[in-house]
């Protein structure tokens, strides 16, 4: 359908005056909006841009398999009826001229209330090009932002547009790069803890012979009571990955990360099956799309799942794998992105926990108004007065970092 093909039912402006507090009063005020011969009309989306901003690390920092000096978001905003809604992905400045110069022509001209139909004309339309890698992160980028203007046309917070089953998303701290001094490794853990964060992860496997300090140094900063997690990014050889779950099972780590490389899926099977008991394997952030997921779960690989929504297809790919690990009571674990996976992750039954990764915090501080900070106990509680995401990018203070 072309744009302006179909008259708009909602006025310029939006639906209804923001949100003061009362939903029921918006609800009532939008049906009323949406009522008589317009009801269930179409609202087309007018614009999709993305721009992309690469900003460096505060040092340089690494993982038992990869370096990094910075992280690149895209942030997409996508508009109809005088609302923007804005999504974003952890990419490559290439994911926004998939976006420029493809899904938006896509998207543009759709039905902004009808998110899924979107999701899954982007996919058609992304087929010969690639619907995995920058090509999934792409329209992830551009779902979100879909969820975001729906329901900020709407005039309800992005909960209510979701259909949350939970109030609020358990975090755990998350950085702990093989990088750091073990100084500053426990620095970092603790701060989490004295922050009200009961759980933490750090990085290992790339030097494994000090892993053993830094183990210890964690396990001292962080005190008896609070969970240790470890990630190994797929460092490990399968026999080395079970030598090292037993020396971790010394510091009482209740998760293991990517034990080994997450595509060797019967090796993640034999670990989870061979392993210390009480320690959970999961793995799961490098997947595209629903088939993967199913692929990771048919094969018994993990005890907990876990999925980017910046990767696997935005919020309507995320609720897919949700479905998939309610079909299995496994539990779902959000890969970072926390502005956009605390939403999110309010709308998945067997939830876990969010991983609230060092990096994006600090970035989604730089570029956005209106993040979430942790509550006390450790958890994420989307602020239910304000419609959307109820985030508000900082164009001109991340203009310096235009990629
Ligand atoms: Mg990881």
């Amino acid at each position: 359908m072309a744009a302006g093909s179909r008259p708009a039912v909602v006025p310029p402006g939006g639906l209804a005056r923001p949100l003061a507090g009362s939903y029921k009063r918006c609800f009532e005020e939008n049906a009323m909006a949406l009522s008589g011969s317009s009801r269930g009309e179409a609202v087309p989306v007018e614009q999709v841009s993305a721009r992309a901003f690469t900003i460096p690390t505060e040092q340089k920092e690494s993982d038992g398999t990869y370096e990094w000096n910075d992280d690149t978001i895209v942030v997409v905003e996508a508009k109809a009826a005088g609302r923007t809604g804005v999504g974003y992905s952890y990419t490559q400045p290439g994911a926004r001229e998939v976006v420029n110069g493809k899904l938006a022509g896509v998207v543009e001209g759709m039905d902004a209330l009808r998110v899924q139909a979107a999701w899954a004309s982007m996919l058609y339309q992304m087929r010969n090009f690639g619907q995995t890698g920058i090509g999934a992160m792409a329209i992830s980028a551009v779902d979100t932002a879909l969820w975001d203007l729906k329901a900020r046309l709407l005039d309800v917070p992005i909960v209510v547009a979701l259909d949350g089953v939970h109030d609020s998303t358990p975090i755990y701290g998350s950085g702990g790069f093989t990088s750091y001094t073990p100084d500053e490794l426990a620095d970092q853990l603790r701060g989490w803890v004295d922050a009200g964060i009961p759980r933490v992860k750090m990085k290992t496997g790339r030097d494994p012979a000090a892993d053993g300090d830094r183990l210890r140094a964690a396990r001292d900063a962080i005190g008896d009571d609070v969970e240790l997690y470890v990630d190994a990014n797929g460092a490990f050889t399968r026999k080395q990955a079970l030598e090292w779950a037993g020396i971790y099972s010394d510091y009482r780590v209740k998760w293991f990360e990517e034990p080994v490389t997450s595509d060797d899926l019967e090796g993640l099977r034999l670990i989870r099956d061979s392993g210390p008991p009480g320690m959970d394997i999961a793995a799961g952030e490098y997947g595209w799309n629903p088939w993967y997921f199913q692929r990771m779960l048919d094969a018994g690989a993990v005890d907990c799942l876990q999925a980017d929504v910046t990767r696997c297809l935005g919020f309507t790919g995320f609720l897919r794998v949700g479905a998939m690990c309610d079909a299995r009571a496994i539990d779902l674990s959000a890969h970072c992105a926390p502005q956009l996976s605390a939403q999110v992750c309010t709308a998945i039954w067997h939830l876990r926990h969010l991983e609230y990764f060092h990096d994006h915090v600090r970035i989604e501080h730089l570029v956005f108004d209106g993040c979430l900070e942790p509550e006390p106990g450790g958890a994420l509680k989307p602020d239910r007065s304000r419609p959307g995401l109820g985030l508000d990018v900082k164009w001109s203070d991340i203009a310096r970092w235009e990629a």
